[in-house]
């Protein structure tokens, strides 16, 4: 597929209008901010046991806030686990003049004058996750706008996604914790729990699955995610000594970037296989798709550059006939997964509940698409003060 190419040479006949003519709206004012979200205690998944990364204690965010003419404002976001925050902020501040006098309703057109503001730095990666954070804003603008929720926006085919619980699994916690948070997000009514695996000790990962396995019962779903530490043998092997556990998902068993292994592993295990998340355009999504390396694709609207390149993923997903579970970022993805036809798991991350004044409510091991116009959210002021730099771009009319 060439996607990537044809969705971002853009066709400018008929732009006779100056921005913003068309629906008598335009874009006043964009602030751009980078804001540090500590954890409370540091976390690790395999990348860390395999030396590759250093526990995870904070987690970086650039939000933008959009105001209009008429009054209206949105708020989006993207964010960096680890280095890479500070750069997104960077290029974000950088290309935002490009947004002002522009009609925020054309928000294709938006994204992808924005992309060429910055192609020199690439379509992917860093660049284009800088760019999510005005696009996911242009969207909660567009659904405050219409007085709907973005999921209604875009169209539901159900007002609950299922939800499952990952923060409860790390591998910084010893396994009696482990059993303990399952426990205990069981009876909070969580319709899953995700562990994570990809130790160098197998036998470890297989102990943590097979007491969390013992404690919530076999009906109980229950997901595993190796964080990309398998080769592929391994990843055969542990896929194979982890059949008769009946897991909703593996996770990442393999390296983000081999779709291929990734495709002989879904061909050869019963259990399905997930990944997605670590990639950062719709053309790599694109090739997972072609080559039926996925039972579950897991975008993450952010790293693919916001919703309006996570919506041509759908399309694609929904034509492939997989199933969807988005990572991370539940506050954008529970609305995405709302609007998916197929079968949709939402993680549930309480992580970032001090960034907004507003809560996601889970029933019956679902969570409820909020009723409120756009993402239905606002920085807390927790939010702000853990914010350290701003920039703003034209005039800001609301705060
Ligand atoms: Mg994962």
């Amino acid at each position: 597929m060439t996607l990537e190419t044809s969705t971002v040479v853009p066709d400018l006949s008929g732009l006779h209008l100056g921005a913003g003519e068309a629906a008598g709206d335009r874009i006043t004012g964009v602030r751009t901010s980078l804001a540090f979200l500590p954890l409370g205690n540091p976390i690790s998944d395999a990348k860390v046991f395999t030396g590759r990364q250093k526990p995870l204690t904070e987690i970086a965010f650039v939000f933008a806030e959009i105001t209009t003419e008429s009054g209206l404002s949105g708020l989006g976001w993207a964010y960096s686990k680890r280095a890479g925050g500070p750069g997104m902020y960077a290029h974000a501040r950088e290309v935002a003049p490009g947004l002002l006098g522009e009609d925020p309703s054309d928000i294709s057109r938006l994204w992808t004058k924005l992309v060429w503001a910055g192609a020199s730095v690439g379509r992917s990666g860093l660049a284009t996750q800088a760019i999510a954070a005005f696009d996911v804003a242009l969207w909660d603008l567009k659904g405050r706008r219409a007085g709907l929720p973005l999921a209604k926006l875009i169209g539901v085919h159900r007002d609950t996604v299922a939800a499952y619980n990952t923060s409860g699994g790390f591998l910084s916690m010893p396994i009696e914790a482990v059993v303990e948070n399952a426990q205990r997000s069981v009876a909070n009514g969580i319709g899953g729990i995700k562990l994570k695996v990809g130790q160098p000790d197998r036998k470890a990962d297989l102990a943590r699955v097979a007491a969390v396995r013992e404690a919530v019962g076999d009906e109980f779903t229950l997901m595993v995610d190796a964080n990309q530490q398998w080769n592929r043998q391994d990843g055969l092997r542990m896929g194979r000594a982890l059949e008769p556990f009946g897991l909703e998902w593996i996770e990442e068993p393999l390296d983000a970037y081999d779709a291929q292994g990734h495709a002989q592993l879904a061909a050869a295990l019963d259990t399905p296989i997930a990944t997605g998340e670590m990639l950062t355009s719709v053309a790599e999504h694109a090739e997972l798709l072609r080559l039926r390396s996925v039972d579950y694709l897991q975008p993450d609207a952010p790293r693919v550059g916001g919703i309006t390149p996570f919506l041509k993923l759908l399309a694609l997903a929904e034509h492939a006939g997989v199933s969807l579970a988005p990572h991370f970022a539940m506050e954008i993805h529970v609305h995405l997964s709302a609007a998916y036809p197929h079968t949709a798991w939402v993680e549930h991350f309480e992580w970032l509940e001090p960034l907004w004044n507003e809560r996601l409510e889970l029933r019956d091991g679902r969570m409820v698409v909020p009723a409120r116009p756009g993402l239905g959210l606002s920085l807390s002021d927790q939010a702000r003060a853990w914010t350290v730099e701003t920039t703003t771009a034209g005039t800001l009319s609301v705060n």
